[in-house]
């Protein structure tokens, strides 16, 4: 059984703690002081100095009661997507949520409860596990930047389990997209907008010919694009010269991404040079897919996890990153599961206290399962 009342107290600490991107020194700080309390050494990594942020990615083992078990890691992000200052995380009923004016912060602060709970749990309990690698990253808003400064070659562990998704309790993430920057940059050409527009080319005008052209929103079942933020022009009695339009392009499939790429480069170019202008399209890969359906092991240990303590287990296909894309990537494979978050990244994010608690039983009982899924 999990210490409730100590689960729900040390997540409304760390909910208590700003800690935006870059700036997770704080959080840190505290994270290190808890764990030296319990016996544990917390070592820190110079990802910090690396993204230009105060503080690296931590990272701390619990040895093996039974080496005969396979050794699993756990991640959570220390950062939160926006700053929390002035932060009014409250319970009511079983919710717990801001006043509004903040987010919440559960994503991820939910993760690095429950692995606290987990660590006095293995203290408390005499549970057979192998080696338990934990680490906290930096910087998983801002681009998954912890993850992608992390040595992977520093760990064991054959396993990797995430702690940040937001769908419920049991679920599991096996595939997610490979994300790309897209920019396409217009060039027209400038005039005076009332005394010789014929001498112009209007960019703007250009940019929106080759947006109608374009494939757009879930363009086919494993990927996705869009066009965010459109900037250029000067003055409204200038014809203006110059767009620039930022998008991204997601796939669970990268090839597909690379011909979709390609193609839209194609059409947008060819428009915009019909029309006497000229274009260019870059684009810059943020992080690769993962597909581990097919690894058994998550499957059997998280089904047999869920089984004990009473949730459904799912594998789920997911369109967002996480560091679990990173660390696949580097060759741990890593799934990240659901904690029950609801409406990350706003003001109204929230997380039942029921969820909290059963992520807490569901990591608990992933480490009891892996003694079975070594007996066979
Ligand atoms: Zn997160």
């Amino acid at each position: 059984m999990l210490n409730k009342k100590r689960l729900i107290e040390n997540f409304l600490k760390l909910l208590s703690i700003n800690s935006p991107s870059k700036n997770e020194r704080q959080i840190a700080d505290h994270l290190i002081k808890y764990l030296h309390s319990l016996g544990l050494e917390v070592n820190e990594d110079q990802a910090g100095e690396s993204i230009g942020g105060n503080c690296g990615n931590l990272y701390f083992k619990i040895p093996a009661t039974n080496p005969k078990f396979a050794p699993i890691a756990f991640f959570a992000h220390l950062d939160t997507v926006k700053a929390t200052v002035g932060i009014n995380a409250k319970i009511t009923d079983n919710w717990i949520k801001t006043d509004g004016t903040t987010i919440l912060g559960a994503d991820d602060k939910a993760g690095l409860a429950i692995i606290l709970e987990l660590v006095h749990q293995l203290r408390e309990q005499s549970v057979d596990h192998g080696g338990i690698e934990i680490i906290f990253t930096v910087a998983e808003e801002s681009g998954l930047e912890g993850a992608k400064h992390f040595d992977i070659k520093m760990l064991e562990a054959k396993l990797g389990f995430v702690l940040d998704s937001g769908d419920n309790v049991g679920s599991f993430v096996v595939k997610a997209p490979a994300e790309y920057d897209t920019t396409i940059e217009v060039y027209g050409k400038s005039a005076h907008a009332g005394v010789e527009p014929e001498k112009g080319l209007n960019a703007i005008f250009l940019a929106a010919e080759g947006l109608v052209a374009l494939p757009r929103g879930r363009i086919d079942e494993e990927t996705t694009f869009n066009i965010g933020i459109i900037s250029g022009g000067e003055s409204t009695n200038i014809v203006p010269d110059f767009v620039r339009l930022q998008g991204e392009l997601r796939s669970l499939n990268e090839q597909k991404a690379d011909s979709w790429i390609k193609e839209i480069k194609s059409i947008f170019e060819t428009k915009i040079q019909q029309l006497g202008g000229k274009s260019q399209l870059k684009y810059n890969k943020i992080y690769s897919s993962f597909d581990i359906s097919q690894n058994k092991n998550f499957k059997k240990i998280i089904s047999l996890a869920a089984q004990k303590i009473g949730v459904c287990p799912r594998g789920v296909s997911r369109g967002g990153g996480s560091d679990a894309n990173i660390l696949n990537e580097k060759g741990l494979p890593t799934t990240n599961l659901g904690l029950g978050m609801k409406e990350e990244h706003t003001y109204k994010e929230k997380i039942a206290i029921n969820d909290l608690v059963k992520g807490g039983e569901l990591v608990l009982a992933i480490v009891q399962s892996l003694a079975k899924l070594t007996d066979e």
